[in-house]
């Protein structure tokens, strides 16, 4: 399996560095013959070569069978700040979710046993985010983007809703539950955004319909942000749309105990991008505090969706896949992991950990 690696910025070059330590220590165990190219690309990148996805990382990108992405600093060259760059200043989340159209959004919450939720709870769900359109001004223009000052007191911002969208990630969510506790709730604004709201709703119920052994309910968002803290134990696969999942994802990850746990992957038809669900944290950056759990979790989301795609070596990415996430919750358990999640390690530490966790088992 050929992966590009992007460190990203920020914690992204520390939590990255212990990611690369866990796969290999995957790869040596599982024998998943990895191909890890380490290319260049974020905030470094523009101020060297005046843009942040050169040409050769997105061609090495569109030729391999995966991407492994460091969260990217992107406020710090967005919008006024980023105009002196022009073009180059491209969110490589949005670059890359939108030109291999990657539009589920998988981001699982959970808690673990000896790290206790601040709700108190128990509790195992994924948010299924759409992640192509809705409220993304980067990416949902065919041209331009759908910010629009007016005039210099009036601003214009359009929400993307298509048929196509609302349809495929209606199904990955009934997929998904299939695989789990057989239960959606849809979250949604339909009683304010009647036609892209409603139009995701429709979706929704006629995935239902399909699936009638799977549960299904819907949740306006802003009281779902509310039942989430008061009973996350409720839920299994939420279904949602693009700026309501970004944010409700990091409400329930953190509540699963730390944002450091937040593992995603970026899927499509035919490519996935494994990316940690929380941003470049520059509040912490270059300290080894981060906690490399998020993305090392991403990645082995990455390894199981490449098990599910079948072939000869599907049972060896599958095992190594739940290695890590195994590991994960061993060093949670034995205080083995960073400060945010209770222990003592730093960011480093951390990976070797897990790797060898890993290489032992
Ligand atoms: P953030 O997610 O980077 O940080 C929020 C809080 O969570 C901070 O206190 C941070 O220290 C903490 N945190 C995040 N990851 C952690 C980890 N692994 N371990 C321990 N603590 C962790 O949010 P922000 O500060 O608003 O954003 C910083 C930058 O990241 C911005 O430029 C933003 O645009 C960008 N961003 C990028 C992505 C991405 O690349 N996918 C996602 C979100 C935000």
């Amino acid at each position: 399996m050929r992966l590009v690696v992007l460190a990203g910025d920020g914690i992204g070059p520390e939590i990255t560095a212990a990611t690369l330590a866990v796969l290999r220590a995957a790869d040596a165990r599982f024998g998943l013959k990895l191909d890890l190219a380490e290319l260049p690309a974020g905030v470094a990148c523009l101020a060297e070569t005046g843009t942040t996805i050169p040409e050769a990382t997105a061609a090495a990108v569109r030729a391999a069978d995966g991407l492994v992405m460091g969260p990217m600093d992107t406020y710090a060259y967005a919008g006024q700040k980023g105009a002196q760059y022009g073009g180059g200043a491209l969110n490589p989340s949005g670059f890359f979710r939108r030109n291999l159209d990657l539009y589920g959004n998988i981001r699982p919450a959970r808690t673990y046993p000896g790290l206790r939720s601040p709700t108190g709870a128990e509790f195992d769900l994924v948010i299924v985010r759409e992640n192509t359109e809705g409220f993304y001004a980067d990416r949902n223009m065919e041209q331009g983007n759908a910010e629009i000052l007016v005039t210099p007191e009036v601003v214009v911002s359009m929400r993307r809703i298509t048929r196509l969208c609302c349809d495929r990630i209606a199904a990955s969510a009934f997929k998904l539950a299939q695989r789990r506790r057989r239960h959606v709730t849809a979250v949604h604004k339909a009683n304010v955004l009647t036609k892209g709201d409603g139009m995701f709703l429709a979706s929704c119920r006629a995935e239902a319909e399909k699936h009638p052994g799977v549960a299904y309910d819907e949740v306006i968002v802003d009281a779902m942000a509310a039942h989430l803290v008061r009973t996350p134990q409720k839920y299994d696969v939420i279904v949602t749309t693009n700026m309501f999942g970004d944010i409700l994802s990091d409400l329930a990850i953190e509540l699963s105990g730390s944002l450091g746990l937040g593992g995603s992957i970026n899927a499509g038809e035919r490519f996935c991008m494994a990316q940690a669900s929380h941003g470049s944290a520059p509040d912490i950056a270059g300290q080894d505090r981060a906690n490399p759990a998020s993305l090392v979790l991403s990645a082995a989301m990455l390894l199981g969706w490449q098990a599910e795609q079948g072939g000869s070596s599907a049972n060896a990415f599958a095992a190594a896949a739940g290695a890590i996430e195994a590991a994960v919750a061993q060093v949670i358990q034995a205080g083995d992991c960073t400060a945010d999640v209770g222990g003592r390690l730093g960011t480093a530490a951390m990976g070797q950990a897990l790797a060898a966790r890993i290489g032992a088992a």
